[in-house]
């Protein structure tokens, strides 16, 4: 069996401890390699190795630095395919699904390629008589991804690029569940990208790698992606070691259906956002809430959408959905889906128990649609983090944007509409850091924030874009005085 290697300062090493986990094909449960789960002495050493390469390497001018990247977008697209099919594998959404999050992950790198002019500093001349006063941007030093399973291969590169591209050098922790994906990318990158060793490093594991990067006082700057839990950990003991921290955490995205959209295109849309990757994205829409008369036309569609929906292995390209990301996962659904029926929802579409021909030992949830769902009720704010849809009914869009304004997170919000009135209304007042207007899945683009809202975000400076600089740089004010006496002879 195949066993996964960190890769410090330039070379694949074993971990140091002795504990790994099987990483397992969720469609087929077949097993493909070991991860380790590194011990705190591996996460040291990475530290300690990568401040020692971000000596030179923040001496390294921005342009030079950039040239990295350009390659790096060469090599990620010289092996899009084989890094697609390997998300598909560990992860279980579909080939097109893996394809389109890698179109997102090299859009980072081909944004974080600008950052020369956007790491510009400033400066005020004769702030008093003869003297200056500027602000100049420097790296933070040693910074740390501590990412998700559901984006294996885009969410490491919100953060990887800018934080190379401003002069840190880095760790990436990827989840234990699907580690092969930046396996795999750090190997391409090990052969042809030529990086100075110790600038970019791997250390794979679970809770133990992830208390050292907290603790760890050579680690300057955390950037984590996951559940709202683990994200508040994440921000608290980060503010107590004295670190920078972004933590984006879990969601239960509501979109609003009013009686003037247009349903075909609504129900397409809400049903790629609800039952894309198995439910299983953070900005998957889990709750509709219909607006007067919009309540009969969309529940019809959008339970034939559901029915219909074509579930099976990802590598086929003909399926329209994958697998959840494992047993586990799958239970817990199930087990929600139950709750949700015990809290008085009607299960209009029921997606447990699914069998998929020579898949049976797979992780299968097919799609499925709760109704009548009352926003009160626990299931409402639970994330279920799976192909489940909750169907709640509103009386006015004032009640459904209080709906949407009720809840305890806040990662995206959408309305689907003809009226530029209600859009603009819905923009203004839904309190959500992603907001879509007859979109389903509200990702912004590599050159504007992530944001998130609430529970779903915990720090100040989100990743991609200008925030991305911001979070991996630290201003330097400096004040100079310049006698107009010392410079006479010029
Ligand atoms: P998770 O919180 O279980 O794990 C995320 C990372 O944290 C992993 O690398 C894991 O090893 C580590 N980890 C887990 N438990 C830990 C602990 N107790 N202490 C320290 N580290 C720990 O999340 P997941 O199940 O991998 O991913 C799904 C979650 O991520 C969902 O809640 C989803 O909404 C969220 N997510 C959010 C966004 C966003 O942009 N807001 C994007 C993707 C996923």
């Amino acid at each position: 069996m195949i066993k996964l290697k960190n890769y410090i300062n330039g070379q694949w090493v074993e971990s140091s401890g002795l504990e790994y986990l099987d990483v397992i094909n969720p469609a087929t449960y077949e097993v493909m390699c070991q991860v380790p789960l590194s011990p705190a002495a591996d996460v040291a050493r990475a530290a300690e190795i990568a401040a020692e390469a971000q000596k030179a390497w923040r001496r390294t001018p921005a342009v030079k630095r950039v040239q990295y990247l350009f390659k790096m977008k060469a090599v990620l697209d010289e092996h899009f395919e084989e890094i697609a099919q390997t998300i598909t594998k560990e992860c279980g959404k579909t080939i097109g699904e893996s394809r389109a999050e890698m179109i997102r992950a090299i859009e980072n790198v081909e944004v974080a390629c600008g950052i020369p002019m956007l790491m510009q500093g400033d400066i005020s001349e004769d702030i008093a008589t003869g003297i200056d006063e500027l602000m100049i941007r420097q790296p933070v030093g040693v910074a740390a991804a501590v990412v998700p399973f559901n984006f294996p291969g885009m969410i490491p590169f919100w953060f990887l690029p800018y934080a190379l591209a401003c002069g840190n050098t880095y760790i990436v922790k990827p989840s234990e569940k699907v580690p092969m994906t930046m396996q795999y990318i750090f190997e391409m990158f090990d052969e042809y990208l030529d990086l100075p060793p110790g600038v970019l490093n791997l250390v794979h594991g679970n809770k133990v790698a992830v208390d050292e990067i907290l603790q760890n006082p050579i680690i300057r700057a955390i950037s984590f992606v996951g559940s709202t839990p683990v994200a508040k950990y994440i921000y608290s003991q980060g503010a107590k070691y004295g670190k920078r921290v972004q933590a984006q955490g879990g969601a239960k995205n509501p979109v609003i259906v009013l009686p003037d959209a247009d349903i075909d295109m609504t129900t397409r849309i809400v049903a790629d956002s609800a039952f894309g990757c198995a439910g299983q994205r953070c900005l998957a829409a889990s709750i509709a809430v219909t607006v007067g008369d919009a309540r009969r036309t969309f529940t019809e569609a959008i339970a034939d959408a559901a029915s219909e929906r074509v579930v099976g292995y990802g590598l086929d390209e003909a399926v329209q959905m994958g697998t959840v990301i494992d047993k586990g996962s799958q239970a817990r659904i199930e087990s929600l889906i139950q709750q949700g029926a015990d809290q008085g929802a009607g299960v209009l579409v029921d997606g447990r128990n699914a069998i998929i021909p020579n898949f049976e030992s797979g992780s299968w949830v097919r799609p499925t649609i709760l109704q009548d769902v009352d926003p009160r009720s626990e299931i409402a704010g639970t994330e279920i983090f799976g192909p489940v849809l909750s169907l709640m009914h509103a009386n006015t869009i004032d009640d459904a944007i209080a709906i949407v304004n009720g809840a305890q997170y806040g990662n995206m919000a959408c309305l689907f509409t003809s009226s530029g009135a209600a859009a603009r209304k819905f923009r203004y007042e839904a309190q959500a850091g992603n907001i879509g207007i007859n979109i389903g899945v509200a990702a912004p683009m590599a050159f504007f924030p992530f944001s998130g809202w609430k529970d779903s975000f915990f720090g100040t400076l989100h990743g991609q874009a200008k925030h991305a600089v911001e979070f991996f740089t630290q201003t330097k004010v400096v004040i100079e005085r310049w006698p107009k006496e010392w410079s006479r002879q010029f």
